[in-house]
């Protein structure tokens, strides 16, 4: 139940930073209009209209810049998931063409070029792999 409570709020609160942006907008409208007409005969804008462009872009900028950040993050955090996915993949295959012995570390096998041509992998969001000793697979410090 506590979870209903806060979903409306939340969809009401993104619908109010989406709308405000876009009825400010359309008030504004006339004002461009207006504007226009006048442009034709002063071929410059005023004060104001520079204005209400500079509050329109900086409320674009407003909305835009957080969820640039957010999709910047996810997408970090979904390549450190598929380096793991990589290491624990090439540790199988070490397994395998070892008859079933697993590197005796992680950096064993990310130093081998032969199962990490390019290098060890590295954590886009600063942590530390490392392999559990018991079973074998890799997580990340971040
Ligand atoms: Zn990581």
């Amino acid at each position: 139940m506590g979870r209903r409570r806060n979903a409306a709020p939340a969809i009401s609160r993104l619908s109010q930073a989406l709308f405000k942006p876009i009825i400010a907008v359309t008030c504004l409208i006339p004002l461009f209009i207006e504007g226009s007409k006048r442009m034709k005969r002063q071929k410059a804008f005023t004060l104001v209209e520079l204005m209400i462009v500079v509050a329109i872009l900086g409320a674009l900028a407003a909305i835009a810049i957080p969820k640039i950040n957010a999709s910047s993050a996810t997408a970090k955090a979904n390549a450190c998931s598929t380096n793991i996915d990589i290491m624990n993949s090439q540790i199988e295959l070490y397994a395998a063409n070892n008859d079933g012995t697993y590197p005796s570390s992680l950096s064993t096998i990310t130093s081998d070029t032969d199962y990490f041509p390019d290098g060890a992998p590295t954590c886009p969001l600063s942590g530390t792999y490392t392999m559990d000793a018991n079973s074998h697979r890799v997580s990340c410090s971040h």
